[in-house]
């Protein structure tokens, strides 16, 4: 670019571009030691079951506790460990981790077994044995396949479907479920979601924003989960913040629900705790 300019002129390299680079790298760096040296964590976030209003299964959010920049979101480092290709060994680690907590809480908690939902790449299902380490993972932990489910976000499945396909029917050969991710933001051909085998989808928030607020929302939201419905598939409402929009939800038959308004993603530490306390009190709108 600085040549097309023409003669004489030099790219000019910001100080501050310098500074966003060095960063990267950095954090680039120290995203490879994260995993060994145990900085990385998960919460906890509900999904309730909007008509009973019973927790039904945890999502497995990954955080990552930086030694100096503190606790940081997925939104800064799963892009970088999809770069990286460090994705697949925190993939690995997340499920180990998950498995292994949903299995800690059966022997705590009475009553009837929790679902354990996880985020995986694409990238990393595709990676030979990608499956069948799954498989082993959720053997070892003495788990039944059914209780997990895999989140892949719909955007990767229409990027990668060919790369996607073959990890998602041994997947669903072993019983674990598979939820398509941020439903409706990745202009995901229909014909997709009849052939691969999701049994769930999960409607994003951003389409929630107005489904209390205005008829144009709700109609658009109800299409959406009236779609999932005429496919047989399970329905999520992600991102449920007001208890406005709880009420719309279940009013529509939406089956499934998460979001702040429900529960905020919880520290292992508080898991049982909130479930034994905190759940049922829950507002009901
Ligand atoms: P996601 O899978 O769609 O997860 C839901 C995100 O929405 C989470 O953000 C959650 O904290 C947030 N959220 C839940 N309820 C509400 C709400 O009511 N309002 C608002 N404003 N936000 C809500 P988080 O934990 O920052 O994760 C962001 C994304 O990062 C996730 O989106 C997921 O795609 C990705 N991610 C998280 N953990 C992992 C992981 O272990 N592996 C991979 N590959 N991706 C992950
Ligand atoms: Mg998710
Ligand atoms: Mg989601
Ligand atoms: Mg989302």
């Amino acid at each position: 670019r600085a040549k097309q300019q023409g003669r004489g002129r030099v790219e000019v390299f910001h100080p501050e571009m310098h500074a966003v680079l060095m960063d990267r790298l950095d954090l680039e760096a120290d995203l490879r030691r994260a995993v060994d040296q145990h900085e990385l964590f998960l919460v906890y976030q509900p999904i309730v079951e909007l008509e009973t209003m019973r927790v039904v299964r945890f999502e497995a959010l990954a955080r990552w506790n930086h030694p100096t920049r503190g606790v940081l979101s997925p939104g800064t480092f799963i892009p970088l460990a999809e770069e990286t290709g460090l994705i697949a060994s925190i993939g690995r680690w997340v499920i180990g981790e998950a498995v292994a907590a949903v299995r800690r809480w059966d022997e705590l908690l009475p009553g009837p077994r929790l679902g354990m939902n996880v985020n995986l790449a694409v990238s990393h299902l595709r990676l030979p044995g990608a499956v069948d380490e799954i498989a082993e993972a959720v053997r070892a932990a003495g788990l039944t396949p059914s209780r997990l489910s895999v989140e892949v976000t719909e955007n990767e499945l229409v990027r990668e479907h060919d790369e996607a396909v073959d990890a998602l029917f041994a997947l669903r050969e072993l019983g674990v479920s598979i939820a398509v991710d941020d439903f409706g933001t990745g202009f995901s051909s229909l014909r997709y979601l009849r052939q691969l085998p999701v049994d769930t989808v999960k409607v994003d928030r951003s389409f929630l924003v107005d489904v209390d607020t205005s008829p144009e929302g709700l109609a658009f939201v109800r299409s959406i989960v009236g779609l999932g419905t005429a496919l047989s598939l399970h329905t999520v409402a992600e991102g449920i913040e007001r208890p406005t929009q709880l009420a719309e939800l279940r009013r529509m038959g939406c089956r499934y629900g998460q979001g702040f308004a429900l529960a905020k993603p919880l520290g292992e530490p508080d898991v049982i705790p909130w479930l034994s306390s905190a759940a049922p009190a829950v507002a009901v709108g």
